[in-house]
């Protein structure tokens, strides 16, 4: 059977509502690893958990109460576990979190417990594995991936007919401290993830259909594109188009591995395909 890796962008998480979407799209069998962001914008002037997150951290290391955006956090996390019925220890996490912001505010740590909270809450949900990445991913102190570490860890944690929900976003320095990727850097996990289980497809789901020649949330005369290559979608991303962090595609194009960028809420569009020249090549030769 083939192996899928599927991410899920903070919109298509916002709240119970989204994450039902989620498991629809989870319970096709190839979709063995699932990667999640932290809970996006509901609406338009909504707050982003990961924004939220960061006022703590900013407030807290100057010494400042936080508990207004923290509140904010809490209450909406508790709104998704009970909507979804699931049944987490959220004091016990959010105690975790208060201590370190009023005892040592530790910026990555802080970050990352957006996807961290959101991957126990969906693993539970969909009733599979949770996967912490600082298990596994090494990162170097610059926030590059040692892909031979990483994979001598992943090999160990995962069997072959597992079904897992992974957090996006952060792994670990080889000291043990939690590192994050730069922002939209759930992305990378899931190529990460995709290159450790040798995938054939990796799936990016998000809130647009697919790539397109301009932003299509700016723009309505926006084309999307229907097939691209590694090199077209890292240019694109790299000039800015943030449906895709650049630094994926490393991850993808050494071991081949197609990905596909789509729309979790319009599932009848089958979206973008980036994939090699050679891919390409051949089906122009079919005509
Ligand atoms: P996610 O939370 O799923 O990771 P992002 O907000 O990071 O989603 O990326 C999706 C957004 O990228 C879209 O809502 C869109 O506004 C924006 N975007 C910018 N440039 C492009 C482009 N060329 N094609 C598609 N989307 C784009
Ligand atoms: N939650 C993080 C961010 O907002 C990572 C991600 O969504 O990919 O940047
Ligand atoms: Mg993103």
């Amino acid at each position: 059977m083939n192996t899928f890796v599927s991410k899920f962008g903070g919109t298509s998480l916002a709240s119970s509502k989204e994450i039902r979407h989620v498991e629809q799209i989870a319970s096709k069998l190839e979709r063995r690893f699932v990667v999640v962001s932290a809970p996006g914008k509901r609406f338009g002037n909504d707050e982003k958990i990961t924004d939220l997150l960061i006022e703590c951290f900013d407030r807290a290391s100057k010494r400042l109460d936080f508990s207004k955006p923290f509140n904010k956090i809490k209450e909406r996390y508790i709104e998704i576990a009970t909507d979804l019925g699931v049944n987490v220890n959220l004091d016990a996490e959010f105690g975790a979190i208060k201590m370190n912001l009023n005892f040592d505010p530790n910026y990555d740590y802080i970050l990352s417990r957006g996807e961290y909270l959101s991957a126990i809450i969906i693993a539970k949900f969909l009733h599979r594995k949770f996967i912490d990445p600082s298990q596994f991913m090494i990162m170097s102190n610059g926030g590059r991936v040692n892909l031979k570490q990483s994979k001598i860890l992943f090999d160990k944690l995962v069997s072959d007919d597992g079904y897992y929900v992974i957090a996006g976003f952060y792994g670990r320095t080889k000291k043990g401290e939690i590192k994050t990727f730069s922002r939209g850097g759930s992305d990378i996990t899931g190529a990460v993830v995709a290159n450790l289980a040798s995938a054939q497809k990796y799936e990016n789901f998000t809130d647009v259909d697919g790539v397109f020649d301009a932003d299509p949330n700016f723009t309505k005369l926006a084309k999307k594109i229907d097939i691209m290559t590694y090199d077209e979608m890292y240019k694109m991303a790299k000039s800015g188009a943030k449906v895709l962090h650049p630094d994926c595609i490393k991850y993808l194009r050494s071991k081949n591995i197609a990905l596909n960028i789509r729309n979790t809420f319009n599932l009848v569009d089958f979206g973008t395909l980036v994939v090699g020249e050679n891919y390409i090549k051949k089906l122009e030769k079919k005509g």
